[in-house]
């Protein structure tokens, strides 16, 4: 046997499509799949043989197996690359490679959406797509460098905006977009990251069994003796405010010794040099310095410091005067005529105030790094580059509390998945139409309805969010609500307290409104987990809507930043913006118009998609949890996807280019047709013999060429 087989290649794949036996490979290839507990069958039988991947057409499914599989290695990716699509087992190389080739054939840019739910595998099926392309395209010396960055970005972002959730102990707070350009011979050149809304009010807050930031722990626990002492820090993170609020002690599946060293080894490769690296260091043990600056209430009921120690850490590490920092957290400075009056802070608002510059400090600092990042993978070469988007969001949550940080979450994948509806399902059963075909319309859910309802113009809820941020006066957070109230109140997906009907009233809080997303209802909690507080004309802080859609930042604290000695904080908090008097955009308006741009980024490329399913809810290696994995592929609209895709006909062309190809097989168009090309294909095809039912010919005026799939299943042709 061994002897035959010349090509390893052979036999592997072999090995592997026996293996295949167990269930099929590609949903659209067999009728007995249109129906849903056909379809989880084989998706269950293939994950019980560690067959993650499954495809619906070019369509990948992956189920998250929660333990590490023996399928991501050299001899994998030299299996897949360059070989078509349907030859061998799905695998998430394989669409990387299609994505990869299409590009270089065609010339185009692409981008490869992977959607799913918080835990289902986004951020590692993206890992695995990167390092496919690292490893398996043409390099130089040169390029080996960009390529090393690139992979390098993953660790460092993955530590700063990476954290343990109830869902998912390295689940992405921030969302992540990453163009990989390519040149003409298909070497990675360059790269571009675009980060969207990093949670930042993680820094100053987790709930219980969730933790910080990875990069805290990781420089507590692995950050060298000297470092840790020149930063005053103790070696233990129960000691600081900001990271024991969660109680969360280490999570097995965490090494944050070892994350460390990959860390600080990755900063090395982006190029940061010492200073860039004191700097950034400096900045991450100032934040956890500063939750553990406390107030108390004097005589007069003014917040004073208790205990001197911690703000000079602060100032010393940011480089910022501690007199200075000392009034800013303990007074607001207003302008009267052209006297500054200082107005002494309660100790609510001080927490406040010292609450807000720590999520400042890290978000800003954040985005500043993505920025180096950018800065080490810019190509310089200005020649035209083609490029793969890589598409890695946060996923849909539902917690037992959700506040503000989970609304934009989850309507950033309601976004996503309008997206893929419009490029899929909308898109493909509109051409049918257009084309003048008979087709037996496929429903599905249009979730437009619901970003309809959170992002619309002066009537949804984020213009609600923000006419009651912006309005002066006695705005609260049950304001915004009685305002939602009034405006949503016969929305089927919405409802509140006042709202719902008995049985629904039950489940509902006064201070919470409830979406039923396309992945299920969530209920929002408006006023955070504090009682709202009466409001003075300090605006008394509340974790609730309100306040993080405002994102106040005292100007006096900026002003203090902006004069830091510490170059990265400097350039964080830019003279413009404290001279500015103009009111930044809201938090949800901004995160609202960077996704509308994303979405233009998106619709100018060529889609490719991975839709990851959660197993189970408890990270049980191998479990397949039926119902929660039922409840997915139904919200995700598989079905409807199979349905469509094996209703559509695979293979089409405009009928120029088809017939330039197949001219030769009949002797009316062989060796020209000089008529209309429509009449040249009729004749054709009635040469050929095909059947009616077999192909479908669109309207003639329009010409025609779509998104098609370069498989035929059958003699079907839909010119
Ligand atoms: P979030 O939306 O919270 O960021 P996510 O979809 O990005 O979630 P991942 O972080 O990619 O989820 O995956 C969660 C965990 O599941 C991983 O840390 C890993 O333990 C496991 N996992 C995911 N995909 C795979 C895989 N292909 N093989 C082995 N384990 C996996
Ligand atoms: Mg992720």
């Amino acid at each position: 046997m061994e002897a035959l087989c010349k090509n390893p290649k052979l036999d592997l794949e072999g090995a592997l499509i026996a293996r295949d036996r167990v269930g099929i490979q590609d949903f659209v290839l067999l009728d007995a799949f249109t129906s849903e507990n056909a379809f989880l069958e084989n998706l269950k039988k293939r994950f019980s043989e560690d067959l993650i991947y499954t495809y619906i057409g070019t369509l990948l499914v992956s189920v998250n197996p929660y333990k590490n599989l023996d399928i991501y290695n050299q001899k994998q990716m030299d299996f897949y690359m360059g070989v078509n699509f349907f030859e061998l087992p799905p695998h998430i190389y394989a669409l990387a490679d299609n994505a990869y080739h299409t590009m270089l054939t065609e010339y185009n840019n692409h981008f490869i959406l992977i959607s799913g739910e918080s835990g289902a595998g986004k951020t590692e099926a993206s890992k695995k797509i990167l390092q496919y392309y690292a490893v398996s395209c043409p390099s130089s010396a040169i390029l080996d460098t960009v390529r090393d960055r690139m992979l390098m970005s993953n660790p460092v972002l993955e530590a700063f905006g990476n954290a343990k959730t109830l869902k998912n102990d390295n689940s992405s707070r921030f969302g992540k977009y990453m163009d990989i350009q390519f040149d003409h011979e298909g070497e990675a050149v360059g790269g571009h990251i675009l980060s969207y809304l990093l949670e930042k009010s993680r820094v100053v807050h987790q709930n219980h069994g969730e933790r910080n930031f990875h990069v805290f722990y990781q420089l507590i626990e692995g950050g060298e003796e000297d470092l840790v002492r020149q930063l005053g820090l103790e070696k233990s993170w129960q000691h600081y405010k900001y990271l024991a609020q969660g109680e969360c002690s280490q999570v097995g599946s965490i090494n944050d010794k070892n994350d460390w060293k990959t860390m600080r080894n990755a900063l090395s490769v982006i190029d940061f040099d010492k200073s860039d690296i004191e700097h950034l260091f400096g900045i991450i043990a100032s934040v956890l310095h500063l939750g553990n600056v406390h107030f108390e209430a004097d005589s007069q009921g003014h917040a004073s410091l208790l205990g001197h120690a911690e703000l000079r850490w602060v100032s010393k590490l940011l480089s910022v005067n501690v007199q200075v920092l000392h009034e800013a957290l303990t007074f607001r400075k207003f302008e009267a005529k052209s006297d500054e009056v200082l107005s002494p802070f309660t100790v609510d608002n001080a927490i406040y105030a010292r609450d807000a510059l720590a999520k400042a400090i890290y978000g800003r600092t954040f985005n500043w790094l993505v920025n180096r990042i950018n800065q080490s993978l810019e190509n310089q070469d200005s020649s035209r580059k083609t490029v793969i988007g890589l598409l890695d969001i946060y996923g849909f949550e539902v917690f037992h509390v959700n506040s503000f940080e989970q609304f934009c979450i989850n309507y950033c994948n309601e976004k996503l998945q309008q997206l893929f509806i419009q490029l899929t399902l909308k898109a493909e059963q509109e051409e049918y139409e257009a084309e003048g075909i008979g087709w037996e319309p496929v429903q599905f859910f249009n979730n437009k309805i619901i970003c309809d309802l959170v992002e619309e113009r002066h009537r949804g809820i984020i213009a609600v969010l923000d006419e009651e941020c912006l309005r002066p006066g006695d705005a609260t957070d049950l304001t915004f609500l009685e305002k939602l109230e009034e405006k949503m109140g016969h929305h089927p997906h919405f409802v509140t307290h006042m709202l719902a009907d008995k049985s629904t009233r039950r489940t509902l809080e006064r201070g919470d409104f409830r979406l039923l997303h396309y992945a299920g209802e969530v209920t929002y909690c408006v006023v955070g987990k504090r009682p709202p507080l009466t409001l003075t004309p300090l605006h008394l802080p509340a974790s609730g809507f309100i306040d993080k859609n405002n994102d106040l930042l005292y100007r006096n604290i900026k002003e203090v930043m902006h004069n830091s000695k510490n170059f990265i904080v400097r350039e964080c908090f830019p003279s413009t913006e404290t001279e500015s008097r103009r009111r930044p955009e809201t938090v949800a308006t901004q995160f609202k118009n960077s996704l509308q741009k994303l979405t233009e980024i998106l619709m100018a490329k060529e889609p490719w998609y991975v839709r990851c399913l959660k197993s189970n809810e408890n990270k049980r290696p191998g479990h397949f949890d039926d119902t929660l994995v039922r409840h997915q592929v139904k919200y995700l609209g598989l079905m409807e996807h199979l349905r469509v895709r094996r209703a559509g006909f695979a293979y089409r062309r405009r009928y120029e280019v088809f017939l330039k190809r197949y001219k030769p097989l009949c002797p009316a168009t062989w060796p020209h047709w000089r008529g209309v090309p429509a009449e040249g294909v009729a004749k054709l095809v009635e040469h050929l013999g095909y059947k009616p039912d077999e192909y479908k010919m669109g309207r003639f005026i329009k010409g025609y060429m779509t998104r098609g799939e370069a498989k035929t299943t059958d003699n079907s042709e839909y010119l």
